[in-house]
């Protein structure tokens, strides 16, 4: 497990050791803002897609850092709460702004 720390300016990512508990900052190598840390699941598009990384900047933007997203949670009758399948992230701006209405509740704030 590890992290992916990126510069969505720049389009640059570097894969990080876990470092729980640090709010130590990166500063991106080219221009010196501090690097945003997504889970390792991030996959980070090619430089020149400039769709997806807008669609990058808009997840991070609405509070979705590439973290487990639900389809479902429900809460039984005996107060237990699960969550089910996990909803894949979009890679295209009209459907992240589905993702982000649709799962709003779920991102980081
Ligand atoms: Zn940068």
């Amino acid at each position: 497990m590890g992290y992916k720390s990126v510069c969505i300016d720049c389009r640059k990512s570097l894969n990080r050791p876990l470092d729980t508990g640090s709010d130590r900052l990166y500063p991106c190598s080219l221009c010196g803002k501090p690097m945003t840390l997504l889970s390792h699941r991030f996959r980070p598009p090619k430089k020149t897609d400039d769709k997806k990384w807008e669609t990058v900047k808009y997840l991070i933007e609405n509070g979705f850092y590439y973290d487990h997203v639900y389809q479902k949670i429900e809460t039984n009758c005996n107060g237990v709460t699960s969550y089910q399948n996990y909803a894949t992230y979009p890679d295209n701006i009209r459907d992240a702004k589905e993702f982000v209405e649709k799962y709003k509740e779920q991102a980081r704030k």
